[in-house]
């Protein structure tokens, strides 16, 4: 029996989660649970899986929530986040929040010894250096939730590094991947949120549209593998069937194939190394698909794309401020504050208003996540209009 601490239990990924969790009772149980403002769902979530510990938004929540389940134990805000995941009797954190949020409760899981199935991309965008150093030490696996790089992972099975030529990280060019840059400027947040594959949170569709997504994946993919940003490519792949590739040395191509559904990566990372039947899986036919499609990312087309392989490159908090800003900049456009082009001009300006020395410790890059926060929301009250 796994048990597991499913933070952000509410979100996407998280009801993914909860439906791989209840394909195998016999295999996995919630020992705890995290979400925000959700009561009903949270709720809900309670009720189906008995978890020990609830990790909760607010006060608020937490007061209505324990006189109905008084069995439970419950937490608010980043120290429930940490607690959950770091409860005696978990052996694996699922990290399904979203942002810079799941930092605290990742770090103090690996050090607590806890494997780590990693959805949260954000966390290694702005600390992978750390993180990946922490799981090191501790011995704890971080295992890929992201599509792309539990396609990556599997690809990389039994292979020796020296065979590795380079990762071909798909994308599927998001929402507006047909529109030109003049286009853009008129575009809404309904039209931004109708990703033409995927069924996901609206931070992340949003970042698809932006190609933030995929350059948030490219510096995610360098902590995950140890990979140089000169060996990771991004290529355009519309059908998204194709979840990514490797190119060993030899020139061959290795792809993990199948359908747009996240309980695959998810109960891979829970499962691993054994696999078990997806249940009711989604029909997938390649000869009903018959034509799969391969096309050159247009940097010019998605700057936030070319941007991540710069800050990336200059390391230290770069991608830091980069993510930050693209947080706070995606979330002021879904809440209609800022229009569409405006999240890529904050976070272009962010990193070009950015150079402090590249050398900075895990404290400074929290404080530099943060002064980067402020900033932007700064600069979303001076120049923020639709
Ligand atoms: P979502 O918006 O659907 O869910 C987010 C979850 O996090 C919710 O449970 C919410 O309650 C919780 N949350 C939000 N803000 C919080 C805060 N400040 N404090 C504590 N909890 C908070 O998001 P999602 O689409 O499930 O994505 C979650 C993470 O997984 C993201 O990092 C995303 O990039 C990554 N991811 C998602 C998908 C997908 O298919 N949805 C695929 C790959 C990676
Ligand atoms: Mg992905």
């Amino acid at each position: 029996m796994k048990k597991i601490a499913l933070l952000g239990a509410t979100g996407s990924i998280g009801s993914n989660t909860v439906d791989v969790v209840k394909a195998y009772p016999e295999l996995f149980q919630i020992d705890s649970l995290t979400f925000h403002s959700n009561v009903e769902a949270g709720a809900d979530l309670i009720e189906q899986l008995n978890p020990r510990y609830v990790g909760v938004g607010s006060e608020d929540i937490k007061e209505i929530l324990a006189s109905r389940f008084p069995a439970v134990e419950f937490g608010v805000g980043e120290i429930g986040l940490v607690q959950a995941a770091t409860l005696d009797s978990v052996d694996v954190v699922l990290t399904a929040v979203t942002g810079s949020v799941g930092l605290a409760p990742t770090m103090a899981a690996i050090e607590a010894g806890k494997d780590i199935a990693l959805a949260n991309k954000e966390t290694l965008v702005m600390a992978g250096q750390w993180v990946m150093e922490a799981a090191a030490k501790h011995k704890v696996q971080i295992l890929p939730v992201d599509s792309e790089h539990s396609a990556i992972y599997q690809c990389l099975e039994g292979q020796p590094k020296e065979n590795l030529k380079e990762l071909m990280i798909t994308a599927s060019g998001g929402s507006f991947r047909d529109l030109s840059r003049e286009d853009l400027k008129k575009v809404t947040l309904e039209q931004a949120l109708k990703h033409p594959n995927w069924s996901m949170g609206k931070k992340i569709t949003i970042d698809s549209s932006t190609m933030m997504n995929k350059g948030l994946e490219v510096i995610e993919a360098h902590w995950l593998f140890g990979v140089d940003y000169d060996k990771i490519k991004v290529v355009l792949h519309k059908e998204s069937i194709v979840h990514s590739m490797i190119v060993l040395t030899d020139g061959a191509y290795l792809a993990q194939l199948g359908p747009s559904d996240m309980r695959e990566p998810i109960q891979y990372a829970l499962t691993y190394p054994k696999r078990l039947p997806i249940k009711n899986e989604k029909a997938f036919d390649l000869t009903q698909i018959s034509q799969l499609n391969f096309e050159v990312m247009d940097f010019e087309r998605f700057p936030m794309l070319r941007l991540a392989f710069e800050v990336g490159r200059k390391g230290g908090a770069y991608p830091t401020v980069y993510n930050a800003a693209n947080e706070i900049a995606a979330t002021a456009f879904i809440e209609g504050k800022i229009s569409y082009l405006q999240i890529e001009h904050f976070v272009q300006r962010a990193v070009n208003e950015y150079n402090e020395t590249t050398e900075v410790t895990l404290e400074e890059v929290i404080a530099i996540d943060k002064k980067t926060r402020t900033i932007i929301e700064r600069w979303i009250k001076e120049e923020g209009h639709l």
